[in-house]
């Protein structure tokens, strides 16, 4: 007979905590904590106790079977990285604070890799060297590390993390592409088999202008990305999607100039001529990177995306106030009519509907209603300048947007040939000419993503893991230990659905009903067992589902073979519905 591991919650190390952390604000760090799956050790800096480690490698093993489900190969690369690597680049100087530093005894400057580009790049630059070799997917599992400025909400945002990380090296673009729609939906795979309720969404390619990415957003309350999404199935990171809003026309005979006395926000303007934000126009001034005066106008009710002025500008840096009075401007009175000759204006591109602007006349103290566009004043550019809002038109389909928030588990990003060119990593092509390598890079959260699951997965009572990462499958809890009878009975019972595969928990602890119960919701196992005398008496014992509540008596023999049943038929290992759905019919 082979052996069989049986958890024994009298041996395991899971300390519970019977009052919530105080500083823990959000549920997953609270109930982590409290059931005992992780403890801080320093500021964003945890430990994994043996469930929060048992969680954490059905994750990594979802993860893996999904990268090695698509031909990437795992490799282990150090988390130590010479700072030369990233001199190469150019992002020792570039990443800022966030990057661990060190020194060596040689004087020799490392850091602690927040991500391995420079290392992948350097890895292969001098062996992958043909065409023929192409195209290559590598990936690890491993610790990172970054100097979070406000490290929170526990595994959420640490400083020290697990992250899977791959990397694709490609001749040409299709073959990036393909790569990356596979890892794109290996991601989505990977959140259905965790029972997260996910959006990949448009997000930011940064200042690497011209590049796709998409983020994998678990959806929470608590997440601190906000979304918008449509009922077609199009989803952005707010502050990446295209805006359209929808100002709306504030209609006068003719451009009139009104004194708005002590108006010096959008608020205090819209409430003094009692018409919506959305009627009116902000200005905003800034030089660009050549040190160029340009004003920007967006519709009232938006707010500016700084990277979107940017791109749309040439740089955008908000103009001081003294930089302000230079060019003649008064600030919270801004407006298109009689701005300085050398101003670039551009417009945010859903004002281009609107034939008259309610705006700043340039007088302190003043604002135009009625002011034409192209008669009393011109747009230089129409651009993509807002951060985009529930309410704002979907892009792909016309209807209004509902806004969401989310947590940032994975994301997916053609890299081009940024690093590979930076670091001189190429391949002789099929012509026999030198090229870059193009490529990709897929990075998921993997202590985050735990985090996530039990932000989605949780009640009043504790954590309710899906059973694809549930630190066991089954928690057997005799009511009463050191009894002749119920003791061994639920002993047997633990042994038996083990051998038929399951992950079995015991609770053998001598502790009362109470706190076994109160502990196992807590635990989150998906399915408990309760084995006491009085059903016993009747060859039963209680079953309770986790993720419903629900609850029924079973005969022992009928709880072996419906479960002997359903693992057999189980395509998916690891769908809770299949396994132990019909037990509650
Ligand atoms: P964020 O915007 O949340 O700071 P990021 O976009 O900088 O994250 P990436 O560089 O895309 O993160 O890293 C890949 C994945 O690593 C993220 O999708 C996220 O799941 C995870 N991750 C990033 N930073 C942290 C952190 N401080 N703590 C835990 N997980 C993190
Ligand atoms: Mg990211």
């Amino acid at each position: 007979m082979t052996n069989v591991n049986i958890m024994r919650m009298s041996e395991l190390y899971a300390p519970t905590l019977k009052e919530d952390p105080a500083d823990a604000e959000i549920a997953s760090h609270r109930l982590l904590l409290r059931a005992g799956f992780i403890r801080k050790t320093a500021s964003g800096v945890y430990t994994f106790l043996p469930l929060g480690k048992k969680v954490l490698a059905k994750v990594e093993n979802i993860v893996r079977e999904e990268m090695d489900g698509i031909g990437a190969q795992e490799i282990m690369m150090p988390a130590l990285q010479p700072g030369e690597l990233w001199h190469e680049s150019g992002r020792w100087d570039d990443y800022g604070p966030e990057l661990m530093r060190l020194v060596d005894r040689h004087d020799h400057e490392f850091c602690l890799g927040p991500t391995h580009e420079e290392l992948i790049t350097s890895l292969v630059r001098n062996e992958l060297r043909s065409y023929k070799e192409l195209p290559l997917s590598l990936y690890q599992i491993q610790v990172k590390f970054r100097d979070e400025i406000r490290p929170r909400f526990g595994l959420l945002r640490s400083r020290e993390f697990i992250m899977k990380d791959a990397y694709s090296f490609h001749a040409d673009q299709e073959s990036l592409q393909k790569t990356y729609d596979d890892m794109s939906a290996a991601y989505g795979r990977i959140c259905e088999r965790m029972d997260l309720d996910y959006r990949p969404v448009e997000a930011d390619p940064g200042q690497i202008g011209g590049n796709v990415t998409c983020e994998f957003m678990a959806l929470a309350e608590t997440g601190e990305a906000e979304l918008v999404h449509c009922a077609c199935g199009w989803a952005a990171n707010a502050e990446a999607g295209d805006c359209l809003a929808r100002p709306t026309v504030y209609d006068v005979p003719q451009m009139e100039k009104i004194a708005t006395p002590n108006v010096h926000t959008i608020a205090e303007l819209a409430e003094f001529l009692d018409i919506p934000e959305s009627s009116t126009v902000k200005a905003l001034s800034g030089k660009n990177d050549e040190g160029r005066l340009v004003v920007l106008f967006i519709p009232g009710d938006h707010e500016l995306n700084e990277l979107k002025a940017a791109r749309a500008a040439g740089g955008f840096t908000l103009l001081s106030d003294e930089e302000m009075e230079g060019f003649g401007l008064h600030k919270g009175s801004m407006g298109p009519v009689g701005l300085p000759k050398e101003a670039h204006v551009i417009a945010a591109r859903s004002l281009q509907a609107v034939p008259k602007w309610v705006v700043g006349a340039n007088e302190d103290g003043y604002h135009y209603v009625g002011a034409r566009l192209g008669e009393d004043f011109q747009v230089d550019e129409w651009a993509d300048l807002c951060v985009v809002r529930p309410g704002d038109s979907c892009p792909a389909c016309g209807l209004p947007l509902e806004g969401a928030r989310g947590i940032e588990v994975s994301q997916v990003f053609q890299l081009g040939d940024k690093y590979s060119r930076a670091m001189g990593a190429s391949f002789m092509a099929e012509d026999g000419s030198e090229q870059p390598f193009l490529m990709g890079c897929y990075g998921v959260g993997i202590s985050r993503t735990v985090a996530a699951i039990v932000e989605q997965h949780n009640d009043e009572h504790g954590i309710a893991w899906p059973l694809s990462v549930a630190p066991a499958h089954v928690c057997v809890i005799p009511l009463t230990v050191g009894d002749d009878e119920v003791q061994p009975a639920a002993e047997k019972l633990a042994t038996d659905l083990a051998r038929l595969g399951f992950e079995v928990a015991i609770d053998d602890r001598k502790e009362r009903a109470g706190v076994k119960f109160a502990d196992a919701d807590l635990i989150g196992w998906p399915l408990q067992v309760i084995v006491g005398k009085r059903g016993l008496a009747e060859q039963k014992v209680e079953i309770k589902r986790r993720s419903t509540g629900a609850r029924r008596d079973i005969p022992l023999d009928a709880l072996t073979d419906a479960l002997a049943f359903s693992q057999r038929n189980a395509k998916v290992w690891g769908s809770e519905v299949s396994l132990f759905g019909a037990l509650f019919e």
